[in-house]
């Protein structure tokens, strides 16, 4: 199923995400303007994985739609920070530069984006025991 956003005219498909326990839905708008597999150590802590898919959009674009009450920010509220599930503890997206944007973690995503990762990142801090198989793009840090 898909929602539109209901300016008259503005036709922007919105996709859905959630947490592990359904506790935390949001809402984003299918605009992203970047999408990158990021290999640094933060990330591959924060989702327990090899590499974190996400992608990039202005904060204002997504929207928390059920479960206010059940967010927890790990690091500053008032600067960058990642919000997850407080109760089942999944990291739906993180705030970055200067609390302007977020940077959705994809595989909370439960509509697929028309987006897809364009390149690995921080490839020079990947985890030894992973092997990049495809063709994209590996950029030691940030491009
Ligand atoms: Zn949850
Ligand atoms: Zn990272």
């Amino acid at each position: 199923m898909t929602s539109f956003a209901s300016a008259p005219g503005n036709t922007v498909r919105r996709l859905r995400g959630q947490c592990l326990c359904g506790s935390v839905h949001y809402a984003v708008d299918d605009a992203f303007v970047y999408a990158l597999n990021c290999h640094c150590s933060l990330c591959r802590r924060s989702t327990g994985s090899a590499f974190k898919p996400f992608a990039g959009i202005e904060r204002d674009k997504l929207d928390i739609t059920l479960g206010h009450e059940h967010l927890h920010r790990f690091g500053d509220p008032l600067a960058n920070h990642d919000v997850h599930c407080a109760r089942c503890g999944s990291l739906l997206f993180s705030v970055v530069r200067d609390g302007g944007w977020a940077h959705v973690t994809l595989g909370t995503l439960a509509d697929a984006p028309s987006i897809r990762p364009s390149a690995h990142i921080f490839v020079g801090s990947k985890a030894p025991w992973f092997e990049i198989t495809d063709n994209l793009p590996q950029f030691d840090e940030l491009p």
